[in-house]
């Protein structure tokens, strides 16, 4: 606003001049020097004009008012791991072994693209926030111990980051098959996002409010308590949410949600439960680029 009230000045100034060049040019001179000073108006009016208009877009944005939309694939996994004996079928669709894991990243790293953060997202989608190039966010849920020993050193190795959604009654419960508060602290110093994905991982749709608070907030005061962070995303149980889930998602504070709904069409007004890219069991590196291509 300062270079248009600048410009104002300016094109003030220059108006206050023509009677000067009146009196003390010839008349050929002053209508030659008119010309010029009229040009000169006409030309500020309308960068003044044109100022206005970058001026007006950029408050937009400040009041967050803008809607964006824009194509990022946030992929979701589960476990990452050797299959156990015996694994049933739901297991093995929820399983990538390490090494396929592995050719997934060195996959993503050769072909260039960049881990970013759902709080890079969400200044992308409410601020106008610029994206590195061949942005993309790895997303695991339910916090399973494979976690820290299987993802952590890989994406660590590869410079990436991923966001982590926590099952919160299993630590507490110190269940062996998931990521211990200790675990989850550390990867969240290291710069992981560590968020909640309810405290029992029950469905929250038809639910009364005490239940929604108790499952969703419980799940975020955990987290803020051992990582010293507020956790501002939210991952709901098997996607599944009501219009009472988003509303209590909101009085919460949650910037973003996640869903199971598959595709890649980020919005801001959708941001409450935006879309994945499912990764299948043991995703073979052609059918990921596939994924990513459409
Ligand atoms: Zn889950």
């Amino acid at each position: 606003m300062d270079q248009i009230a600048k410009m104002r000045l300016e094109c003030t100034e220059a108006l206050k001049l023509s009677p000067y060049f009146k009196i003390n040019l010839s008349a050929e001179a002053s209508t030659f020097m008119k010309r010029i000073i009229l040009t000169l108006t006409i030309l500020a009016l309308l960068l003044i004009t044109s100022l206005e208009t970058v001026a007006s877009n950029t408050f937009q944005v400040e009041q967050g008012a803008t809607l964006r939309r824009l194509r990022l694939p946030i992929l979701m996994y589960h476990y990452v791991s050797e299959l156990p004996p015996h694994a049933d079928e739901i297991r093995r669709g929820l399983t990538v072994t390490p090494s396929i894991f592995k050719s997934h990243m060195q996959y993503l790293h050769d072909q260039g693209y960049n881990t970013i953060s759902l709080y890079d997202l969400y200044d992308a989608l409410t601020n106008g926030k610029s994206l590195p190039p061949k942005s993309i966010i790895l997303t695991f849920d339910d916090g399973y111990e494979d976690a820290y020993t299987n993802v952590f050193p890989i994406l660590k190795q590869f410079g990436f980051i991923g966001t982590f959604f926590i099952i919160t009654s299993r630590p507490d419960a110190n269940d062996p098959n998931y990521m211990s508060w200790q675990q989850i602290a550390e990867m969240s110093r290291a710069g992981m996002s560590m968020e909640p994905h309810t405290k029992d991982h029950l469905d929250l749709r038809q639910r009364d409010h005490d239940f929604l608070i108790y499952q969703m907030k419980g799940s975020i005061e955990s987290l803020k308590a051992y990582t010293g962070r507020i956790p501002r995303m939210f991952d709901y149980p098997v996607g599944h949410y009501d219009a009472a889930t988003l509303q209590v998602a909101k009085e919460l504070g949650v910037w973003i949600g996640v869903s199971t709904a598959n595709g890649d069409l980020q919005t801001t007004s959708g941001r409450l439960h935006l879309p994945r890219l499912r990764i299948a069991g043991n995703m073979s590196v052609a059918a990921l680029a596939s994924i990513l291509r459409h």
